[in-house]
């Protein structure tokens, strides 16, 4: 994977559905635009795009493939969004704080190994911040906040197997992953995070 030496970071919030990626995510980067004067930008996985599009048709249960094609097209989502978005803000000295990144794939993939290899040429995050709730507080979470039916990935026991990807690539890339206790308040979350995201500028 490439080094980021662009001079701007680039932050990635990993872990569960119902974690608090999204919620955390977009309090960093508020925190950076309103506090400390900073230019920053969130955006997440899966994109927009007309291959996001795809794996969009997929989540909603419109189209189906199989989890080996879900994730290629995860994987080349992910390579456009760096060349046409992440890339040309990092350029320009503007923070970057993303929603889901390559963890993902390798987590709730099958085979890690090919998933990480196939992602080889993505950009490596300055850090991961990695959300930690139990699959029990997941699913409560996504039940208490939505109408609809089961999603994709939101199983109980489709979510243990995911945390337990998560914790192996936790150590497994500990150069950049920070494991974050995220069953508090929204609050004392987005305090450590901030301190740590400082540390790190
Ligand atoms: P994700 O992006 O990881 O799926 P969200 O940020 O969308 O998670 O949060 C999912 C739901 O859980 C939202 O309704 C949000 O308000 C709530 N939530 C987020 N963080 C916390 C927290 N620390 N404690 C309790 N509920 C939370």
């Amino acid at each position: 994977m490439k080094k980021n030496e662009f001079p701007a970071r680039f932050i990635v919030f990993e872990g569960l559905d119902g974690a608090g990626k999204s919620t955390q995510a977009k309090l960093l980067h508020d925190y950076f635009r309103d506090e400390r004067g900073m230019k920053a930008h969130y955006t997440s996985e899966p994109t927009p795009s007309l291959i996001g599009g795809i794996i969009q048709s997929q989540i909603r249960k419109d189209w189906k493939s199989s989890n080996e094609c879900l994730q290629l097209l995860f994987s080349a989502d992910r390579l456009y969004h760096i060349e046409k978005e992440i890339i040309p803000l990092l350029e320009k000295g503007i923070h970057v704080i993303c929603d889901r990144y390559f963890l993902s794939t390798a987590a709730y993939g099958d085979d890690m190994e090919w998933l990480l290899e196939l992602n080889k040429k993505a950009l490596f995050p300055d850090i991961v911040f990695l959300l930690n709730i139990s699959p029990k507080e997941s699913m409560r979470r996504i039940y208490s906040n939505r109408t609809g039916g089961v999603h994709l990935f939101e199983k109980e026991e489709t979510l243990s197997r995911v945390q337990g990807n998560y914790k192996i690539l936790a150590e497994r890339f500990s150069d950049f992953v920070v494991s974050i206790e995220a069953e508090r308040s929204i609050e004392e979350i987005a305090k450590d995070i901030q301190k740590i995201a400082e540390q790190r500028l």
